[in-house]
């Protein structure tokens, strides 16, 4: 008797993980955000052999509730306020699941063509959601390519400026030893120093670029003040990375300024709007878009924002000839007919794996679903609710503002100092009814409150916002 599980049992199991996940939701906003778990207490509740009989569906289902769920922080819960959000939403989860249900390897157009080309035609789509140039758009030399996250986005940027900035050698030759110079501000998130680290340019290759203390952006005067000294010394100004919606606070970055300066010195121009970018599906939003028709990649993360099951980050070139010239190896055993006509893209040469996912079925799914009219209606939603908690933080004396707050993060601390601002932090994720993080805005600690999930509705907002109040016992 074969092990496999037949389509008849398929069908009576996925029912039931489709029902326990439907349950899920309806019973999530009375679980603990955080969870409750320590070190180790998950695994010593699990087999320490694995089975030698394989066993029933059901059984599994039993463990993620009895043992799972407790482990599980959940991040989408309507008052996980932490971190940036992850949506997930139903037509993602159901697009996901097809994804899988195909099974199929969209490494080459030919090895699926509907794989590549939906992809394709998704992310010009979402170039025309979010109102970004047109040099984007797979029509002319640029397009875009999900990637798994934006970290591997920054990574890609990465490759394809030295391929351009050393005339196609680093490939071959490598990077050698420091000529190369990266430039971020001091927001910008680690993964710029990280692609800089696995790319062989090395952490002392980037160049921190000072912020404004106030707005917490990249001081352009400030770049053009270290291009100028490196250059001065010989080096070669590589790739400049504006940041649209800093991880800490959401400072946005003068791209169109820091843009202009790198092609003074014929630099790429990378823009990380992991979080912010799909804002600009709201039209009144799309002062987040400023400056792009002069950089040369841009991503953004629909995984975040914009309710697509992670892994799910879109990014754009407008010219994919250097990205190619990086990371395009035709080996004997791939070759077929359409690839070598070139009539056709690739996507292993956009990316750092050969294997893919159909990752185009949950965005095409959530674009569909949800229309440009309910996208933009979900960003608007929670970018009222942070600017009315920031209201209602501005008027209370205890409490401060961090950071500007543009879109849905709101950053604030007790002015008593960062001792009762920490206390209220821990009060809060230990009651288990929200949870939310912290980061350090000059130098003192800084509560944020990211509201973005699908759950959220203005009462939970509101209730957080109680606590926080009756929490914060602080003398004055
Ligand atoms: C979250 C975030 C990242 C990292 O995102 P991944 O997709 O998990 O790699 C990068 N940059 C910024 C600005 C972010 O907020």
């Amino acid at each position: 008797m074969s092990a496999h599980m037949t389509p008849e049992e398929f069908r009576r199991h996925g029912r039931e993980v489709i029902d326990w996940i439907a349950d899920y939701y309806e019973r999530l906003e009375q679980l603990p955000v955080l969870s409750p778990a320590t070190p180790g207490s998950i695994r010593a509740q699990l087999p320490p052999e694995p089975p030698q009989q394989g066993e029933p569906f059901g059984a599994i289902l039993r463990d993620l509730d009895g043992i799972v769920l407790e482990g599980m922080t959940h991040w989408q819960h309507p008052s996980f306020f932490a971190y940036f959000p992850a949506n997930a939403s139903g037509p993602s989860i159901l697009g996901d699941l097809l994804a899988s249900g195909l099974g199929a390897q969209g490494m080459l157009w030919s090895t699926s063509p509907a794989a590549t080309e939906l992809e394709t035609h998704v992310l010009d789509w979402l170039a025309a959601l979010l109102d970004i140039p047109a040099r984007f758009r797979s029509d002319g030399a640029g397009g875009g390519v999900i990637q798994h996250s934006a970290s591997d986005s920054a990574l890609v940027a990465l490759l394809a400026a030295l391929h351009r900035a050393s005339g196609g050698r680093t490939e071959h030759e490598g990077v050698g030893s420091g000529q190369y110079r990266v430039y971020a501000s001091t927001q910008t998130h680690s993964s710029i120093e990280k692609a800089c680290r696995i790319a062989g340019l090395g952490s002392n290759a980037v160049r921190a670029i000072d912020v404004d203390p106030q707005t917490l952006a990249a001081r352009p005067a400030h770049l053009r003040e270290l291009i100028a000294a490196d250059v001065a010394a010989g080096l070669t100004p590589v790739l400049v990375v504006a940041t649209v919606g800093t991880t800490s606070t959401t400072a946005i970055d003068p791209v169109r300024e820091l843009a202009a300066i790198a092609r003074e010195h014929g630099a790429w121009t990378h823009v990380d709007a992991a979080y912010a970018g799909v804002a600009a599906v709201a039209p009144e939003l799309r002062f987040v878009n400023d400056g792009l028709e002069l950089v040369d990649s841009y991503s953004t993360n629909p995984h975040k924002w914009l309710l697509t099951n992670f892994d799910c980050t879109a990014f754009w070139v407008a010219d994919r000839g250097p990205l190619l010239g990086a990371l395009s190896i035709l080996p004997e055993y791939l070759r077929n007919p359409a690839t070598d006509a070139g009539a056709v893209l690739d996507y292993r040469d956009w990316h750092v794996p050969l294997g893919r996912r159909f990752r185009a079925l949950k965005l095409w799914s959530v674009l569909r679903w949800y229309g440009a009219e309910g996208l933009a209606e979900h960003i608007r939603g929670h970018v009222a609710m942070a600017q009315q908690l920031a209201q209602w933080i501005a008027d209370d004396d205890r409490f401060e503002l961090a950071a500007p707050h543009p879109l849905s993060l709101v950053c604030f601390r007790l002015r008593s100092g960062d001792a009762p601002t920490r206390a209220l932090m821990d009060a809060i994720n230990a009651s288990g009814r929200a949870f939310l993080t912290h980061t350090v805005v000059n130098g003192r600690v800084t509560l944020r409150v990211a509201i973005g999930s699908p759950q959220t509705q203005v009462e939970h907002v509101s209730r957080l916002w109680s606590q926080i109040q009756s929490l914060a016992t602080d003398p004055g």
